[in-house]
């Protein structure tokens, strides 16, 4: 090993004692194997940088899956094995999710692999990985617990904060990895190495990725997006020339017009106001970005998008449902002259939260905008006083036009026509009266 640091110490003051405690458990039962055990990509790296992450990556020099099922067993835990690949993943409760690769010695096969055999697997496996800052292991067994590999200078790089691969073929290993690249960068203000942006930029003049038939792209490209801000990092991939592989049929394709970035500012800025209301509310931003981005491209330009990166069905419908509801409220309301709260509710009540703020984002009328946020913030909580309980005690047949009894009460409501129980009974009895038939 180049350097041998041991980071016993670093971990037992950044990380929790059940975790330590976890680390320390994988390490022993690897020694019942006979196996060598690891932690290694993303978590060493934030380890390093004193930065919290509860994502557990495990190599293991020895079948990963047997391994695994043992490991499982122990924790109580859940294990999901993948054979084909030699992974496993145990779900533990509380959210925790230990990853288990197996270091085989096939990787030599590798056509990008070192051309020296004389290599452990383990150095093999982080050799393949992305960058070398997410290319360095803790080793876990008892005898050597806490003790860094690094093999390739990963430690100097994080110093740098320089984004750097591990080889001249890593983007034509794998193109996916120039968003990875590029959401690294962002995320923690790192830099890409000079030489690795060259190869990014060779791969892109040889468009490398002219399918995007690799699910893992979309996949990418929405963790970049959900990104605590994802414009910089938006304007970088412009800057790369990804935007024509992205988005062909955008019109000023090739750079981020004034426009284009104030959008994304907006929708930058309408997020945090959401979080900041919030807090616990779920709800995807890569969506919001999504559609702010392609807010002047028609239905079918969003159709093909879907089509090309081969998204989910479920991510499919939500995006085309969002952009027609959203684009069809702000055409609605723009066009009216006064806006009654009824209006709004009514133009908005299918959309999502992300549909909401993407309106909000990118409306070109203040109204719009305002419309937008009396609705989140409180015209869609409001309920009308009376249930459908007392509409029986009133005297009212249960059926069918309950439902249209209720709306009417609540936009009622909503139009301040109504406050109290009393108004609402008023309300019922003008316009609909109990002799009418109801
Ligand atoms: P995050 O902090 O966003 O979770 P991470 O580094 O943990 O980042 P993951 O996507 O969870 O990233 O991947 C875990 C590890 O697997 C990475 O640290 C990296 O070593 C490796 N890895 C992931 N994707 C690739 C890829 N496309 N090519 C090579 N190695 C990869």
């Amino acid at each position: 090993l180049e350097r041998s640091r041991n980071l016993s110490h670093l971990m037992s003051g950044c990380l929790s004692s059940p975790i330590v405690e976890l680390l320390q458990t994988i390490g022993t039962i690897a020694d019942q194997f006979l196996f060598n055990a690891f932690v290694v990509g993303g978590f060493v790296r934030d380890l390093l940088l004193r930065k919290a992450n509860i994502d557990l990556d495990i190599v293991v020099e020895g079948d990963g899956i047997a391994f695994a099922r043992k490991l499982g067993q122990h924790l109580g835990g859940r294990v999901r094995e993948h054979e084909r690949f030699g992974t496993a993943t145990i779900i533990l409760p509380q959210d925790l999710k230990i990853d288990i690769a197996t270091a085989r010695l096939e990787y030599y096969e590798y056509p990008a692999a070192l051309p020296t055999v004389e290599l452990s697997s383990i150095k093999l496996d982080l050799y393949r990985r992305d960058f070398t800052i997410n290319a360095m292991a803790i080793q876990l067994n008892p005898e050597h617990f806490g003790r860094l590999v690094d093999f390739f200078n990963s430690q100097n790089d994080l110093k740098q904060m320089a984004i750097k691969v591990l080889h001249n073929l890593s983007f034509v290993d794998d193109p996916t990895r120039i968003f990875r690249a590029v959401r690294f960068e962002k995320r923690m203000d790192f830099t890409i190495a000079r030489h690795t942006e060259r190869l990014i930029r060779n791969a892109v003049k040889m468009n490398l990725f002219g399918k995007a038939d690799d699910p893992r792209f979309f996949t990418e490209l929405k963790l970049l997006l959900n990104e605590e801000n994802a414009s910089p990092a938006l304007e970088r991939l412009a800057e790369l020339g990804l935007f024509p592989f992205l988005w062909p049929d955008l019109k000023p394709h090739l750079s981020i017009d004034r426009r284009f970035r104030h959008c994304l500012v907006q929708t930058q800025r309408s997020i945090a106001w959401f979080k900041l209301l919030y807090l616990t509310d779920r709800y995807e931003p890569w969506i919001i970005y999504l559609l702010t981005i392609m807010s002047r491209s028609s239905m079918t330009v969003l159709a093909n998008f879907c089509d090309r990166f081969q998204l989910p069905q479920r991510n499919r419908t939500m995006l085309l449902s969002e952009k027609q509801l959203a684009d069809n409220a702000s055409h609605h309301l723009s066009a009216r002259s006064e806006l009654k709260n009824s209006d709004i509710f009514v133009a908005f009540r299918e959309l999502h939260i992300e549909g909401l703020l993407y309106l909000m984002a990118v409306a070109r009328k203040t109204e719009v905008k305002k419309a937008v946020s009396a609705y989140v913030t409180t015209l869609r909580h409001q309920a009308p006083l009376l249930n459908g309980d007392d509409l029986k005690q009133l005297g009212y047949r249960p059926g069918p036009p309950f439902k249209k009894m209720l709306e009417a009460l609540l936009l009622a409501r909503l139009d301040g026509l109504t406050s109290t129980r009393d108004d609402e009974i008023a309300f019922l009895n003008d316009y609909f009266p109990l002799s009418d038939g109801h």
